[in-house]
């Protein structure tokens, strides 16, 4: 069982600490174990690994947690092989998922904010807090991005609504979702998002629970709601099919529920 408290400031790199190596979309892992782990001091020496930077996440079950960007995919490691990171999902532990999700937000913040937006000066990391720095806009600190989006389950009775994206394989279909607009609250975000996507009315929102998704910096704030009124029609541009499914009668393909707040809706539903 992990146990990870997030952190932004460390002074040093304790020897008892753990990493995560990420290179470009993709982290590493060793082919011949099940599941994705940081590796220890001793192993990031006999890595040879090349750092282009390094960060500090937090504390996993107590040892200082550093996510490190290499600057190529060698590693020396005896069975090491770096795996893009959707492929690698279905490898990662529960409890891991949200220090590998910081990890990968955390590099690609850093990637994307390497000069300021306001001068175009080069931006450089601040010492104590986890932002970046323009040291000609004085005071002008740069945060991690983290992008809210919401998703729900639709339910009419015993049934449900799932999607089809014109961009998932045939046969898979999700719940809804999509980015919450600047100036405008979860819960209207939800029934525009629900009314654009495929022209129906909600009613009793209900919070689930959330998940962080880096791909690349969406937070997921999941939701039941009820269906009120109107007839299916997918916008045909993001959904080109909508269907309600029920126990009884489901897709071939869902989201799974152990990696995404989608597939757990979903699971959950069922359950009741
Ligand atoms: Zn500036």
């Amino acid at each position: 069982m992990f146990n990870f408290e997030p952190a932004n400031y460390i002074e040093n790199t304790p020897k008892d600490s753990e990493f995560f190596i990420l290179f470009e979309q993709s982290i590493l892992t060793f082919s011949n174990e099940n599941f994705i782990r940081p590796i220890s001091s001793d192993e990031l020496t006999w890595s040879y690994i090349e750092e282009e930077e390094r960060h500090f996440l937090g504390f996993l079950d107590k040892k200082p947690c550093f996510v490190i960007l290499s600057k190529n995919s060698n590693c020396e490691l005896e069975n090491s092989m770096f795996v893009d990171f959707r492929s690698a999902l279905g490898r990662m532990p529960d409890q891991l998922f949200d220090v590998i999700a910081r990890s990968i937000q955390i590099i690609n913040w850093s990637k994307d904010h390497k000069y300021c937006g306001s001068c175009g000066n080069k931006m450089d990391r601040h010492l104590l807090e986890r932002a970046m720095e323009c040291s000609i806009c004085k005071g002008q600190l740069v945060y991690p991005r983290i992008s809210p989006c919401v998703i729900a389950l639709i339910y009419r009775e015993s049934e449900f609504l799932l999607a089809h994206n014109k961009n998932f394989p045939p046969g898979f279909y999700s719940t809804l979702a999509g980015f919450i607009e600047p100036g405008e609250s979860v819960e209207n975000a939800l029934k525009r998002e629900v009314d654009e996507e495929v022209g129906i009315k909600i009613k009793n929102l209900e919070y689930f629970a959330s998940q962080a998704w880096p791909f690349p910096s969406q937070l997921m704030i999941g939701f039941y709601a009820e269906y009120e009124s109107g007839e299916l029609k997918p916008d045909g541009v993001e959904i080109d099919d909508a269907q309600w499914f029920s126990a009884e009668n489901m897709p071939t393909n869902v989201p799974p529920a152990n990696i995404s707040i989608s597939g757990r809706l979903i699971e959950n539903f069922l359950k009741k």
